[in-house]
């Protein structure tokens, strides 16, 4: 899951660890490896994001377009004065990360409300065990409430605990994707003032 750590001022700085798991996500460890070099080198170009992380440099190219995909890099495009050739020089898009980061907390936010509701409503038996499932009566009946895994006897769970995190969970999730959309419509934030 995506931490969102943002900072509003008068520029909109999404934390570096944020963008490094945005990328890890999208392209994977050698994703967070070229993001975490364009956010140190910004207009760095493939040949030498290639060379210093010792990848073939057709696989920074295929990474670089996963991650130019989701809108949060871009490039500047020059031409080497002697060989003619095109030069791509690369840099991270801070701003359009955020429209990315808030569909994804949307989503992230239906997932976690959708487990709340069927926790709320619903009595889950458990042996205990973490990584045990926790079944609902009419299938712990049928396993006549024994662990699948591990055949313990399954007690009901209460799971008052686990709402209230998920409840506390969607609240700030809810707060960051919030704030994370006034951060991006300053004048109707202002308006709403
Ligand atoms: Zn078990």
């Amino acid at each position: 899951m995506l931490a969102i750590r943002v900072r509003a001022g008068m520029l909109l700085i999404i934390e570096k660890e944020t963008l490094l798991e945005l990328a890890r996500l999208v392209a994977g460890e050698e994703g967070a490896g070229v993001m975490k070099l364009l956010l140190r080198k910004p207009g760095i170009v493939d040949e030498e994001i290639s060379r210093r992380l010792k990848l073939d440099v057709r696989e920074v190219r295929k990474i670089l377009h996963k991650l130019g995909g989701i809108g949060i890099l871009h490039y500047e495009l020059t031409r080497d004065k002697e060989t003619e050739h095109r030069i791509f020089k690369w840099y991270v898009q801070q701003e359009q990360a955020i429209g990315f980061i808030i569909s994804n907390m949307n989503k992230i936010l239906d997932r976690l409300k959708q487990k709340l509701e069927t926790e709320e409503s619903n009595q889950f038996y458990w042996c205990g065990t973490l990584g045990h499932p926790r079944l609902l009566f009419d299938q712990a009946m049928e396993k006549l409430f024994r662990c699948p895994v591990c055949g313990k006897p399954l007690e009901p769970h209460e799971n008052e605990e686990l709402i209230e995190a998920l409840r506390w969970k969607i609240g700030e999730i809810e707060k960051a994707v919030k704030e994370m959309t006034e951060i991006r419509k300053p004048e109707i934030a202002e308006e709403a003032k």
